[in-house]
């Protein structure tokens, strides 16, 4: 069993840091045996979320890495289990030559399982398919004080809705058994829309998404206010090849040096913007594209992250709803030109589904957003916090480290139930992070 004490930790948009503890046991017993001698845990799978969700000051982490065996597999049924650290290249590699998959997977081969899992992630297509909780049948549970939990919908079924999008909060999840859908495509066709606007843009994903079998992202400028909202929206469809994939399951994340200020500054942002754009207009509108590249559009292109230097970045999720989206394009916009943010990614996508407990998961528009780590874009990020709080908009506590407790309580419905729930599982809360003490979780 690998153990270090002391250990420095980063959350993946560097905005948090700590020295910390953590072990990496690759036996069920070393498992139950840390459980037993700590007071404190929390697990971890690749330690990717943008937030501090894997660790915590005076917790222990335990680190599923070993834990990353395909348990079983039936093809008729379509169904697999697996264990909890695997990693999605891992899990794909397998699957893929079944011509299976999950079609909620997020976008870097690394991420594990487990970590899907906990924080109800989702994937391109999550307009029509949703997030991970509708692929999942069965999750194998431990947890210090009740041992060894199935959870499934016939089996401890409270529990089960809350592990599921509960931030490793009730436990540790160890397999995971989930329902494969069919995936006849090794690559994909991309076609290409220019939009002049915000409200174009969202006016033409929602009328896109409705086709079943496509993802659809928007890629916009947020460089100026003379071009805030012009962008490219990407539709991919599914397209057979005779090759099979096969993914590389190691992280590019692991940089020596790390520039000591941000190279993304006004003039490089709009640098990279205008020819971003320009690019994507000027070559093919309609081409096929490998399956890497569609599903997990940062792999090979870490170094945009890098350029964030020491002090790293900041990223906001929201849901929006349809009938907000036009008073929050121009309370956005005001905004926007009042405080002047950094912001080097605007993108768009539509997803379904129903907000429950701590999930980011709803039928609306999602809005994903990075900015510069410096003070006058958390300004810009604090007042779109009123706006979110003020037109019932859902801000995600996966990937904003610096969300407030306020505001979370505000924009989550259903926060007291879920912490009424998990206390009557755990009385004791053995299970924290920076990220659940922060919210009071
Ligand atoms: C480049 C990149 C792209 C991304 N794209 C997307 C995207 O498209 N859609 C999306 O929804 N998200 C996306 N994410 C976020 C990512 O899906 C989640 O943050 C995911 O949890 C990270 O996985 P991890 O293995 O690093 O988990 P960690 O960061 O290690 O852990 C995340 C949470 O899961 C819990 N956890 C981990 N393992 C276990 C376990 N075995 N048992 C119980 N709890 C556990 C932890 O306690 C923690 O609360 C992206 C992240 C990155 C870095």
């Amino acid at each position: 069993m690998e153990e270090f004490k002391n250990r420095p930790f980063f959350s993946f948009d560097r905005n948090y840091s700590i020295k910390t503890f953590f072990k990496e046991p690759n036996k069920y017993e070393e498992l139950e045996k840390i459980s037993k001698d700590n007071d404190k845990l929390i697990s971890s799978g690749s330690n990717l979320s943008y937030s501090p969700l894997s660790f915590g000051e005076n917790t222990l982490s335990i680190n599923f890495k070993r834990f990353n065996k395909i348990l079983d597999f039936d093809l008729e049924k379509k169904e697999i289990t697996v264990e909890s650290g695997i990693t999605l290249a891992e899990f794909l590699n397998y699957t893929l030559k079944h011509n299976l998959w999950v079609p909620q997977l997020p976008g870097y081969p690394s991420l594990t399982l487990g970590g899907i899992v906990a924080t109800n992630s989702h994937g391109k297509s999550c307009a029509n398919h949703g997030t991970i909780r509708n692929s999942i049948k069965n999750i194998l549970l431990f947890h210090k004080s009740h041992g060894w939990l199935n959870l499934s919908k016939n089996e401890n079924k409270e529990i089960f809705e809350l592990t599921i999008g509960g931030l490793g909060l009730t436990g540790s999840i160890v397999n995971i058994t989930l329902k494969l859908s069919n995936l006849n495509a090794q690559e994909f066709r991309t076609k290409k829309n220019y939009v002049k606007s915000l409200k174009h843009c969202v006016e033409l994903i929602k009328s896109k998404s409705i086709n079943e079998n496509s993802y659809i992202y928007s890629w916009n400028r947020a460089d100026g206010s003379e071009h805030l909202g012009e962008g490219i929206i990407f539709e991919n469809s599914p397209e057979a090849k005779k090759e099979k994939i096969h993914l590389v399951p190691n992280t590019n994340f692991k940089y020596p040096f790390l520039p000591f200020f941000s190279l993304w500054n006004k003039i490089s942002i709009k640098i990279a913007n205008e020819l971003f754009l320009n690019l994507n207009k000027l070559f093919s509108i309609n081409k096929r594209e490998a399956f890497t590249k569609v599903i997990f559009p940062f792999y090979g292109k870490e170094s945009y992250f890098y350029f964030f230097g020491k002090r790293g970045f900041l990223e906001s999720q929201l849901l929006i709803p349809d009938n907000k989206i036009d008073e929050f394009f121009d309370q956005f916009r005001f905004l926007f030109n009042k405080h002047n943010p950094n912001i080097t990614l605007l993108s768009f996508k539509n997803m379904s589904g129903e907000q429950k407990f701590l999930r980011f998961e709803d039928t609306k528009i999602c809005m994903t957003i990075d900015y510069t780590n410096i003070k006058k874009n958390r300004i810009f990020m604090d007042e779109i916090d009123k706006v979110c709080v003020n037109l019932s908009i859902l801000p995600s506590i996966i990937k904003d480290s610096r969300l407030g407790r306020t505001t979370f309580e505000s924009c989550y419905q259903e926060v007291d139930d879920f912490r009424n729930k998990l206390k009557s599982f755990d009385k004791l809360k053995i299970y924290q992070s920076e990220t659940s003490k922060r919210l009071g979780l």
